[in-house]
């Protein structure tokens, strides 16, 4: 499938009508993919003026693909990134260590991991899901990079912690406005502070 860099796409407007498959939808501002239409024909990614527009790697027959890309130290590394990153209400795309809220420091993590998908605001998430590929599971079984949304809130589930981190029990990773930023929360703590509705969604490679 092909996904949209909503940052760098200026919505012009060029790539929703060559879609054989009305997949793109135009935002005004920016277009999305919905990959669960998309066929791979390439014709969006053509045109694009800005080069917004790429590929996400193919399926891989590997059923542990997914792991493959939080292994190792990657997601530690990646927490050890934002560890102390300030929340701000709107990310400075030229210098992430400005801080971002939540849904862009989620997005950003994915980012920096390999893994693309259209920006999506915990807003519009909770209202309509997170977008392909991801998936709404059961909450229980978490394992590395699931998301852990609230209606105003999304943070990732980590397993393997950095040493040194203040609280060895908490697996939470969040930007949040009030109490405290980019720390780890239990699960408890994460609920009985932002509220007990929530939603789990997992990446599917398909
Ligand atoms: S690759 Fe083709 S099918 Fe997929 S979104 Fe682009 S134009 Fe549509
Ligand atoms: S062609 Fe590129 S810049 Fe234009 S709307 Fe599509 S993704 Fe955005």
């Amino acid at each position: 499938m092909y996904i949209i860099d909503t940052c760098s796409c200026i919505g012009c407007g060029g790539c929703p009508p060559i879609c054989p498959d009305c997949a793109i939808y135009d935002m005004y501002e920016y277009c999305v993919i919905n990959g669960s239409r998309c066929v791979n024909c390439e014709n969006c990614w053509a045109i694009c003026p800005t080069d917004s527009i790429s590929r996400l790697p193919d399926a891989d027959p590997d059923p542990d693909y997914f792991d493959s890309y939080w292994d190792g130290d990657m997601l530690m590394d990646l927490v050890l990134w934002w560890w102390g990153v300030p929340y701000a209400d709107t990310p400075d795309f030229s210098d992430w260590s400005k801080g971002a809220d939540c849904s862009w420091t989620v997005w950003k993590i994915y980012q920096q991991a390999g893994l693309n998908y259209p920006y999506t605001s915990t807003g519009w998430a909770w209202d309509h899901g997170m977008p392909y590929p991801f998936v709404e599971i059961a909450p229980g079984d978490f394992q590395d990079g699931d998301i852990l949304l609230f209606r105003n809130h999304m943070a990732i589930y980590v397993e393997h912690l950095p040493s040194g981190v203040s609280n060895p029990e908490a697996h939470w990773f969040n930007a949040r406005r009030s109490s405290w930023s980019h720390e780890f929360n239990t699960l408890e703590e994460l609920t009985n502070a932002v509220g007990s509705d929530y939603k789990v969604f997992r990446w599917e490679n398909h």
